[in-house]
C-alpha cells in the first residue's frame, strides 16, 4: 500500500499526538460500510470509522499512537474528507428545504473550500484544582468520548435501579387491577342474588367486598406512603435528568428513560472530557458540584484546543435568495453524491 503525509487539523501542537498521518486510500467495500453505517447511529458510524481508518494507516511512521480512537473527533474528520475528497472528488451535493420560502434546495459543496481552524499554539500539560485536588487537563480524544459515555450509561442504570426501590408503582398498580376484579366478581354475585330474590345474601355479598376493598385500599395507602416519604431522594435523582418526555413518574419503564440529552447538560460533558484524572464512581455528581469559576478555566482551555472544520457551511436558496446556514453532518450526501 501507498501511504501519504497528512497534516492534521491539531497541527502538532498537542502533547504526545502526532502532527502527521501517513494513510493509505480506503477501499470500495469500505465506502460500502461507511454508507451503510452512515444510516444508523453516530456511534455506529464513528465505530466503523475506527475500524477502517485503522486498516490504511502506517502505524510506525505515523507514531505515538495505534488506534484512530486516540485521535480527536476533528482529526478523524479530516482524515475522512481526505478520504472523500481523494477517492471520489471534492464535490458534495447537498440537499435541503429553504426554511423561508420552502423549496428544495440543491447546493454543490467543495470540501476543499470549507475553512479549517487549526491550534495555534503549543499545548501544555496544565493542572488545575478543584476542591484541594489537582486533576490534569487534556484534549479530549474518542477513547475518553467512549468511556465517559460508558460511565454515564452505568450511571443512569444505578439511578434506575434505586428509583425502583423508592418508586412502589409496580406494587400499586397490581392492587388496582386486584381491586377491579373484587369489584367485578361482587357485581356478578349480585346480579344473580338479585334474581332468586335472596336480599339478605346480597346484603352479606356487599359487607365481604368492602372488607376486601378497604384491605387493598390500605395497603396502596402505605405503598403511597412509603413512595411519597422517600420523594426528596427521588427528587434528588430525577433532578439530574432530562426528563422532556415524560408526563409523570411511572412513564419510567427502564434506564434509557432518564435522558441526559439536554443542550446544558451536553454542554458540562464537553467542558468535562478536558479533565483527565476525574472520579469515575459519581461522575454526574462530581460534573454538578464543581465550583463555577472553573468554568472560566475548563472555557478557556476549550477555545484554546479548538480545532477541525467549520461546522455548517452558508449556502444561498435559488429561489428566494435568503442565506442560509446548512449543517455539515456526516449524511448519505458524502457517499451517494
Ligand atoms: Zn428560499
Amino acid at each position: 500500500m501507498t501511504y501519504y503525509k497528512v497534516e492534521l487539523s491539531s497541527n502538532g501542537m498537542l502533547p504526545n499526538y502526532p502532527r502527521f498521518i501517513w494513510i493509505g486510500y480506503i477501499l470500495l467495500k469500505h465506502w460500502k460500510d461507511l454508507y451503510i453505517a452512515s444510516k444508523g447511529s453516530s456511534d455506529a458510524f464513528e465505530d466503523v470509522l475506527t475500524g477502517v481508518l485503522d486498516s490504511v494507516i502506517d502505524w510506525d511512521k505515523t507514531g505515538f499512537i495505534k488506534t484512530s480512537d486516540k485521535l480527536t473527533l476533528p482529526d478523524r474528520q479530516k482524515l475522512f474528507f481526505w478520504q472523500r475528497i481523494n477517492c471520489k472528488g471534492p464535490e458534495v451535493t447537498l440537499l435541503f428545504k429553504c426554511g423561508s420560502c420552502g423549496e428544495l434546495n440543491e447546493v454543490k459543496v467543495d470540501l476543499t473550500t470549507i475553512n479549517e481552524d487549526r491550534i495555534k499554539q503549543k499545548i501544555k500539560n496544565e493542572k488545575i484544582e478543584i476542591n484541594d485536588v489537582k486533576y490534569n487537563l487534556k484534549v479530549p480524544v474518542r477513547e475518553d468520548l467512549l468511556k465517559l459515555n460508558k460511565l454515564l450509561n452505568e450511571y443512569k442504570f444505578n439511578a434506575f435501579k434505586k428509583l425502583s426501590n423508592y418508586l412502589y408503582i409496580n406494587e400499586i398498580e397490581t392492587l388496582n387491577s386486584e381491586l377491579d376484579r373484587v369489584n367485578n366478581r361482587t357485581n356478578v354475585l349480585i346480579l344473580e342474588k338479585m334474581k332468586s330474590m335472596k336480599t339478605n345474601e346480597i346484603e352479606e355479598i356487599k359487607k365481604d367486598a368492602n372488607t376486601k376493598r378497604e384491605e387493598i385500599k390500605n395497603k396502596i395507602q402505605e405503598y403511597q406512603n412509603k413512595t411519597d416519604s422517600s420523594l426528596k431522594e427521588v427528587n434528588d435523582i430525577l433532578g439530574k435528568f432530562y426528563l422532556k418526555q415524560l408526563n409523570s413518574i411511572s412513564d419510567i419503564k427502564s434506564y434509557k428513560d432518564l435522558e441526559f440529552d439536554d443542550p446544558y447538560t451536553n454542554y458540562l460533558v464537553s467542558l468535562i472530557l478536558c479533565i483527565e484524572n476525574y472520579p469515575e464512581e459519581n461522575i454526574v455528581n462530581f460534573m454538578l458540584n464543581i465550583p463555577g469559576n472553573i468554568l472560566k478555566i475548563l472555557e478557556q482551555y476549550v477555545s484554546l484546543i479548538y480545532h477541525g472544520f467549520e461546522k455548517s457551511v452558508k449556502t444561498e436558496c435559488v429561489f428566494c435568495k435568503d442565506t442560509i446556514f446548512r449543517k455539515l453532518d456526516l449524511t448519505p450526501d458524502f457517499f451517494l453524491t
